[in-house]
């Protein structure tokens, strides 16, 4: 019952900063206050409103009555050899997702999840593999930002980049992931730079445009195939966005200059990782303003995709650069803890052995 009644209180995580606004207008509240409160959450990682000091405190009993910041602890980090940090998240229903925080020398890039599982069942991936829960609330996703931001403030650390490439397919939630990105971006918010924000998607091209208008974010597209055929075969939901449409949406992409669409392309060995591959690719992508991030396959239990031999995965490279497209091979981290990219899976796992 007690807990029935906590859940009825509005959660202002989660709320952009207009919707603040608007809900605190409706109060007979200054507009400034929104912003004060935006602060106290994302920037003091207050968990109370007893903690909003420069709040009167009757406002801050009024709030306390009607509203609650929803901060659920996380339930698990593992920390690799090589610093990465995996955390699981336990959702308010008991759902877990996971996220991935990668240190490098002048960044410190968090992984964060878009969705409970996931529906679009890409082959060689382990989310895919157990399907699709539910998707997250924008409460949900910019909370593994708050857990992220707040353990390294504790080692007086700052995070510089979130990337949407955990659990699920962003583009599939774009109402909650565009609120999230509204706070990502939000000087009262995280105060993130769009170019430090990327959103990676597995193709839903529209979706992609209509944020792409939205918020100056960045975008990473999983092409993984150069061609429908293969493509359609390892990424079902190329049927839906097939290759010809879903360059041309990446052309579309407003750019700042000297900005590009990542094209991430995971090798597998003896399916996409041909020298014929990498001159198709190069030849799809020809005049989109693309870099390409090559993923050698990390392995999971969920499929019996190996990784192709560094030789391969140069030769590839260097198929693309003789082409003039700018490509770098991406480093594995934290493989040792299960957290390289693809290897997320998180509640599903444990349901399904
Ligand atoms: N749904 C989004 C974001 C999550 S997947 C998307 O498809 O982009 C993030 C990236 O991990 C994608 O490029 C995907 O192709 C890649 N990936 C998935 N499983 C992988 C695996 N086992 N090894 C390497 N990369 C993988």
């Amino acid at each position: 019952m007690m807990k029935i009644m906590s859940k009825d209180r509005t959660d202002l995580k989660g709320m952009t900063l207009p919707e603040l606004e608007i809900l605190l207008s409706r109060w007979g509240k200054e507009r400034y206050r929104a912003r004060q409160i935006s602060r106290w959450i994302y920037q003091q990682f207050a968990g109370d409103f007893a903690a909003m000091t420069d709040l009167s405190k009757g406002f801050r009993g009024e709030l306390s009555r009607e509203c609650r910041i929803s901060s659920p602890p996380v339930e698990k980090v593992e920390t690799s050899a090589d610093g990465t940090e995996k955390y699981l998240f336990r959702l308010e229903d008991g759902e877990t997702v996971e996220g991935v925080l990668i240190p490098e020398e002048d960044r410190r890039t968090l992984c964060i999840s878009s969705q409970v599982g996931c529906a679009l069942r890409c082959g060689f991936c382990a989310t895919g593999a157990a399907g699709f829960r539910r998707n997250m609330s924008s409460a949900e996703i910019v909370h593994q930002v708050c857990i992220a931001v707040k353990r390294l403030a504790k080692r007086g650390e700052r995070l510089t980049n979130v990337v949407f490439m955990g659990m699920g397919e962003p583009l599939e939630n774009p109402a909650e992931v565009s609120r999230a990105i509204e706070i990502l971006l939000s000087q009262s918010g995280f105060g993130l730079s769009g170019k430090r924000v990327t959103v990676s998607t597995a193709g839903v091209s529209k979706a992609m445009l209509e944020l792409a208008e939205r918020f100056p974010v960045s975008f990473a597209v999983s092409i993984n195939a150069p061609r429908d055929e293969l493509r359609s075969r390892l990424m079902p939901i190329n049927r839906r966005y097939p290759l010809g449409e879903l360059v041309a949406a990446m052309k579309k992409i407003p750019l700042r200059s000297g900005r590009k669409v990542t094209a991430e392309y995971v090798l597998l060995a003896g399916i996409n990782d041909f020298e014929s591959d990498a001159r198709d690719l190069a030849l799809l992508l020809k005049g989109a303003r693309v870099k390409v991030n090559l993923i050698p396959f990390n392995a999971h239990e969920y499929g019996d995709f190996i990784s192709p031999s560094p030789e391969t995965a140069d030769r590839f490279r260097e198929v693309l650069l003789a082409a003039g497209i700018q490509t770098i091979t991406r480093e594995r981290r934290g493989a040792d803890i299960r957290a390289a990219c693809g290897q997320l899976r998180g509640a599903a796992e444990a349901k399904t052995p």
